[in-house]
């Protein structure tokens, strides 16, 4: 059992990784920017250490200061928590060098889902069903053309190092290409240090469905049903659901098999989700993020497990503490992403906070590191807390999803609260019947944000 270990991380996700440590009687470390000295992780964890200056180059993302706060501390392994370094090969083989432990999968894992033409080829030779598009790279504007007529437009250009909805373009039709193709390019080489891009069918009306995996890195693995994130603005999430409203039970255990078995025969280990997009009873294989996801607390919720602890058991070489049978859903699940932004531009809106107080009460769960009085930093992402609710179905859900909305009180910067609010008030919202492109129809026609 590790008696101590260190999170790479800040914000609610260290507060998480914090308490799952704290439930099995391990010690924590935080690290923190000098931007983050009064933040809430600092405060909660048992020890702390300063790692360098507020831009995360400098602090979050530097592995030589990381690795220092592990050997003063004494922390034997590290959890990346999402973003940051929580993808990054080269962390992890840095820490095993130093024969520390990556609480996370192996550095080969990381490298071969991360870039997402590695990623599709490996998934579509385990037999996962994958979107239809060009065998690999795609290096000339003319190759680009010539699939564009085979595959057929509308068309998605894809940078095989991007991430966060970045390094995307879609081209209508052969007019479109040129520019397409270039803007990928262009934003891959800029953003990943990597120019090479592949072309997709770009599907219209689909759902986003991922399959949450969880594997012991001896060739057991389990799934653990899906989240349906389909609304989405700029492709990145906003509102997060488990089970999806749009998949079966037979869909569930079919394609989670198909994951459990393709992670269990490369022995991967720890948390994975697969991710698809689902258009007519069909799944089409993505991308693949090899860490913890911002919105796991819905597939904890319904399937009662707290998969962090999963995460750090697993690196210590202990088994799972579920097989696939004791994993059964019970009701269902809602987060939504709170962000301190200014609607209806979503502009970023950093400052001090004069009052907050939490929601609670049944099925309520509020992740955030938050409290009276913190200032919120400029120089990193804007998620202030997630907000989960759980009921015995979708509409209990909702309507609880509702209720705590109308408890949380957060005042001195713009949240993104007043949107959830009015898609509560959406009859497609409350049915359900949304594709990935409809929250962004909804804010261009009721917002004006395009
Ligand atoms: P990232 O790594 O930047 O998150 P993903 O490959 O996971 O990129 O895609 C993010 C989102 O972009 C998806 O959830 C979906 O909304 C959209 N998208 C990606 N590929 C396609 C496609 N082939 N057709 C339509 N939309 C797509």
């Amino acid at each position: 059992m590790f008696n101590k270990i260190l999170i790479a991380n800040r914000g609610e996700i260290a507060l998480r990784v914090i308490r799952a440590a704290r439930e099995m009687g391990i010690q924590t470390v935080a690290v923190h920017s000098t931007a983050d000295s009064d933040a809430m992780h600092v405060r909660m964890a048992d020890e702390s250490v300063c790692i360098g200056p507020p831009s995360a180059t400098q602090s979050y993302l530097s592995i030589p200061a990381i690795i220092a706060a592990c050997e003063i501390t004494g922390a034997e392994a590290i959890h990346p928590g999402y973003g940051f370094l929580s993808e990054n090969a080269n962390f992890v083989q840095v820490i095993e060098d130093h024969g520390l432990t990556f609480i996370g999968p192996t550095a080969e894992h990381i490298r071969v889902m991360g870039d997402k033409i590695t990623a599709k080829d490996t998934m579509k030779k385990l037999g996962v069903p994958c979107v239809p598009g060009s065998d690999g790279g795609v290096a000339t504007l003319e190759e680009a053309k010539r699939l564009g007529e085979e595959i057929g437009y509308p068309v998605i250009i894809k940078a095989t190092s991007g991430g966060g909805g970045k390094g995307m373009k879609v081209a209508q039709s052969a007019e479109d290409m040129e520019k397409a193709f270039h803007t990928a390019r262009a934003e891959g080489k800029s953003n990943f240090g990597n120019d090479e891009v592949y072309i997709e069918k770009y599907l219209t009306t689909p759902r986003h469905i991922e399959i949450q995996v969880f594997g012991d890195g001896k060739g057991n693995a389990v799934h653990l049903g899906e989240r349906d994130c389909s609304l989405q603005r700029r492709h990145q999430k906003v509102f997060e659901e488990a089970p999806g409203p749009a998949i079966s039970d037979e869909e569930r255990a079919r394609i989670g098999k198909v994951c459990a078995d393709a992670i269990a025969s490369i022995n991967y280990i720890g948390a994975g989700t697969v991710e698809f997009l689902y258009e007519n009873g069909e799944f089409y294989f993505i991308e693949m993020n090899t860490r913890l996801q911002v919105e796991h607390p819905v597939t904890e919720a319904i399937y009662g497990v707290d998969l962090v602890r999963e995460q750090i058991r697993v690196a210590e070489g202990m088994p799972m503490s579920f097989t696939q049978d004791d994993l059964t859903i019970n009701g269902h699940a809602i987060e939504v992403r709170i962000n301190a932004e200014k609607l209806p531009n979503f502009a970023p809106c950093p400052g001090r906070i004069t009052q907050y107080h939490a929601p609670g009460g049944l099925g309520v769960r509020m992740d955030s590191a938050l409290y009276d009085g913190y200032s919120i930093p400029p120089f990193y992402d804007s998620l202030i807390g997630k907000l989960i609710v759980h009921g015995r179905d979708r509409p209990e859900a909702l309507a609880r999803l509702g209720r705590a909305l109308g408890e949380l009180i957060v005042d001195g910067v713009d949240t993104t609260v007043p949107l959830f609010h009015a898609l509560l008030a959406e009859e497609d919202v409350q049915s359900g019947d949304y594709n990935i492109h409809w929250l962004e129809h909804w804010l261009e026609t009721n917002l004006g944000n395009a």
